[in-house]
């Protein structure tokens, strides 16, 4: 049984991203076909983002929907799978918990509240040892890894491929990097953005928590990052 850190690796984001992104603005506002356009864009990449910015900004979205994006995710607890599947925009492939029997230890993702505070990380641990005991004698006494599975914790490491468009990762990032979502998805979906953002740096405008698109937080506890909607 072992502590687990989080892992994102970006496995897919076309190389021309900025170019279809571009090829999609064009194609609405200018009488020359797709094809044209896509065949005829020069490498001004300046030129290219200040039309893009004028269309994202505009609300134009579906421009950024063409970009699919894909992540290999490790060592992430089925309580942020949970969340994450939430988000209809996505795809996903996530370790089965029926075809992959945890043999007797199991990975688990300790919250840093809990793994920051002596006392209560080794109740934890001593819970997880208690559970993989109980989970190993079930397997043992015949009972199928999809039974004996509704035994094991929210903090059950889980590993995916998760894909999507730009535009959802936009949405995703507006809502989970909010200090009001939850740490450990908060801490994915931040690792997600830096990774886009490596690679194309204009978007790091984008990729925020909603409070900096809105310019005030529109929650009922503000964290104090901007002013409340009606404060
Ligand atoms: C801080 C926080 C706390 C939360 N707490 C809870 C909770 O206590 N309980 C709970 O159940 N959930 C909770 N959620 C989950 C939340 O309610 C959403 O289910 C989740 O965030 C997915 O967001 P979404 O629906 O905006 O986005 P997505 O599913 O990613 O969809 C993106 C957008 O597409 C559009 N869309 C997608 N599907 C439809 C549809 N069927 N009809 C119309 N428009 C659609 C919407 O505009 C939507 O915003 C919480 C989320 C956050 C961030």
């Amino acid at each position: 049984m072992a502590v687990k850190e989080l892992e994102v690796k970006l496995i897919s984001i076309p190389d021309n991203l900025l170019d279809v992104v571009y090829t999609a603005c064009r194609t609405c506002y200018s009488p020359d076909g797709a094809i044209e356009i896509f065949d005829n864009i020069t490498p001004d990449n300046e030129k290219k983002l200040n039309l893009i910015k004028r269309v994202i900004s505009s609300g134009h979205y579906s421009t950024i929907e063409h970009i699919q994006l894909s992540f290999a995710i490790n060592n992430v607890s089925r309580a942020l799978t949970h969340q994450l599947v939430r988000h209809r925009h996505m795809s996903f492939s996530q370790k089965s918990q029926r075809y992959v029997k945890e043999k007797g230890e199991f990975d688990y993702i300790t919250p840093l509240t809990i793994r920051h505070n002596p006392k209560l990380n080794e109740k934890f641990e001593s819970l997880m040892t208690q559970i993989a005991n109980t989970y190993q004698e079930f397997i043992e006494a015949g009972i199928k890894s999809e039974d004996a599975r509704a035994i094991l914790p929210n903090a059950t490491a889980s590993s995916m491929v998760a894909s999507l468009n730009l535009r959802e990762l936009i949405h995703i990032a507006n809502l989970r990097l909010c200090t009001r979502a939850q740490l450990e998805i908060r801490i994915l979906v931040q690792k997600m953005c830096d990774l886009v953002i490596e690679k194309e740096p204009w978007l790091s405008e984008h990729l925020v928590p909603k409070c900096v698109r809105l310019g005030y937080c529109d929650e009922d506890k503000s964290c104090g990052r901007m002013k409340p909607k009606n404060g």
